[in-house]
């Protein structure tokens, strides 16, 4: 199976990790022959989706889209903030000792630059 990133942070998602996924297709509509683009799956890791659907609007059509179906997921249920949240307390060490993400060692920083 690919390996999977989170479009804004470029964090490896593995298989089965918390993530939010957007799907597109482009079709044409009302021109024969139909056509219909490959489906892209886009990835956010929890953190990121629920960054983004607190931060400002972003620019452009079709990220305003994205960013607002990200943020109704964000607002509907707090099981998202949760899965942010527990993923920064793992990342800052601040989860009791022998959890998982304790015993992980630190994660390059990459996604720490402003
Ligand atoms: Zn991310």
């Amino acid at each position: 199976m690919e390996s999977l990133y989170c479009l804004r942070c470029n964090r490896e998602l593995e298989s089965g990790q918390k993530s939010v996924a957007v799907y597109v297709f482009a079709q044409t509509v009302g021109i024969r022959p139909r056509q219909k683009s490959a489906a892209r799956r886009i990835c956010f890791c929890p953190q990121c989706a629920v960054s983004l659907a607190m931060g400002p609007a972003p620019e452009g059509a079709l990220n305003v889209q994205a960013w607002d179906m990200i943020r109704s997921l964000v607002a509907a249920d707090s099981a998202l903030n949760r899965a942010a949240w527990e993923s920064l307390s793992g990342l800052l060490g601040l989860l009791p000792a022998g959890t998982e993400a304790h015993a992980r060692p630190a994660v390059g920083g990459a996604y720490f630059e402003f």
